[in-house]
């Protein structure tokens, strides 16, 4: 057996009770084969990157060690967005759930259906802010301080939900 790789994934949802969606996909990553899950981060509201007619997003991170090759625990997410009913329409519309692998392991992965680090992970704040939540010392492969990214980064007016 190899030994286990640690992997972030983002999740958001702006459809369909965002807060039940972001659980319902936190339970299905805590039943994943050969996956555990080890922690969450904080859970944010924010603006809509793309198209400004649609709800606000619930967005969060979460921390797995895993067993299962990258393109294997993005088959697994996949399953999980078509279970809770995710019909994609449009770049960057309306979704009740999105799980984007952000980080695995020191990887980096270049594939037709996988980018990792996610391409948009230093743009976006909504997506730095819960993996700093969980390690505030995290890098990319290439030794980037997301920190530093976040400081950097177009700001859209994240609200962190108060812990229930
Ligand atoms: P987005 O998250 O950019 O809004 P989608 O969730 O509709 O878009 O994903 C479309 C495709 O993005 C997926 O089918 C997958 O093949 C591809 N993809 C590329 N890199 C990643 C990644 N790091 N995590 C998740 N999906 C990815
Ligand atoms: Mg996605």
């Amino acid at each position: 057996m190899t030994t286990p790789s640690t992997a972030f994934i983002g999740l958001g949802s702006n459809l369909g009770n965002p807060l039940q969606q972001l659980h319902q996909a936190l339970e299905a990553l805590h039943q994943l084969a050969h996956t555990t899950l080890t922690d969450t981060s904080p859970i944010y509201r924010s603006a809509p990157v793309g198209p400004q007619d649609q709800p606000k997003f619930l967005n969060m991170a979460a921390r797995l060690d895993t067993r299962l090759t990258p393109l294997e625990l993005l088959d697994r997410l996949l399953e999980i967005e078509d279970l809770q009913g995710r019909v994609r329409h449009q770049t960057w519309g309306p979704r009740v759930i999105d799980l984007d692998i952000l980080l695995f392991g020191e990887e980096s992965v270049d594939h037709e259906r996988l980018q990792i680090p996610h391409a948009e992970l230093p743009n976006r704040d909504f997506v730095l802010r819960p993996l700093l939540d969980l390690e505030p010392e995290l890098r990319l492969p290439d030794g980037r301080r997301l920190d530093l990214l976040l400081a950097a980064c177009p700001c859209n007016n994240l609200e962190r939900l108060e812990d229930a």
